[in-house]
């Protein structure tokens, strides 16, 4: 008989090959994490059948997880090493921290939801993961006690790129938000030493960054 879990790992295998790396992205540290974080257990039992298709779903409040290539082209754009501290805002179903967190040193996860928060750290403690620290809060006040980052990762949609984030960022730190109301456009800011550089990459399209400030 065949093992329910075998067919997930071939279709994760089939959605690196297929719609993440037949795209352009070839960083192998964020293709093994895609293949390795099992997609299926972060979205709702009815929609596990759709884990997998190159689209983002419900998960919940009103919220989705993203789309497999969006999650793969965002974490590679921070061109992450492997040693560094990274923050999330929005952990939403706590995929994107489970990437990142195979990835690097240390992620600090925001939601402003405490029930995504819940359980999705009560799903990353279960998958073994040791490296994540979550709180539920306005992430686009960063998470002050812990900055700098080395990278910040914004998985939610800004009117404009939150000011008290971006000070958060280290030297060379960089970070990827979408930006915009209504059309969005995903951006990868980068500190230098006189300031920030600000670089536009592809539209996009995410629920809205909710802030209470
Ligand atoms: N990375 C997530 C995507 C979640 S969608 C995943 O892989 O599933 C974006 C998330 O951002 C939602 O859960 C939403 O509640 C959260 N969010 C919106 N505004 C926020 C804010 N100001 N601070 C923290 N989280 C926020």
């Amino acid at each position: 008989m065949a093992d329910p879990q075998d067919d997930f790992i071939t279709q994760r295998e089939s959605m690196v090959d297929v719609q993440i790396r037949a795209r352009g992205v070839n960083d192998e540290k964020v293709l093994a994490a895609m293949h390795k974080v099992p997609r299926h257990l972060f979205v709702p039992g009815e929609l596990r059948s759709f884990a997998h298709g190159d689209e983002p779903l419900p998960i919940g409040e009103g919220q989705t997880i993203s789309q497999p290539y969006i999650v793969a082209y965002m974490t590679e754009a921070l061109e992450l090493s492997g040693g560094e501290k990274v923050l999330e805002v929005g952990t939403g179903s706590g995929y994107q921290t489970a990437v990142l967190a195979e990835i690097v040193r240390q992620v600090f996860t925001v939601e402003l939801l405490s029930g995504l928060s819940e359980r999705a750290g009560a799903l990353l403690q279960v998958l073994g993961y040791s490296n994540i620290c979550f709180k539920v809060g306005d992430g686009t006040l960063g998470w002050e006690e812990n900055a700098p980052f080395d990278a910040i990762m914004v998985t939610a949609a800004a009117e404009a790129v939150p000011k008290r984030l971006q000070e958060q960022l280290g030297p060379n730190g960089r970070m990827i938000i979408p930006v915009g109301a209504g059309f969005q456009e995903l951006f990868l800011i980068t500190r230098e030493r006189r300031g920030f550089r600000k670089k536009k990459l592809l539209p996009v399209r995410f629920v809205p960054l909710v802030s209470a400030h």
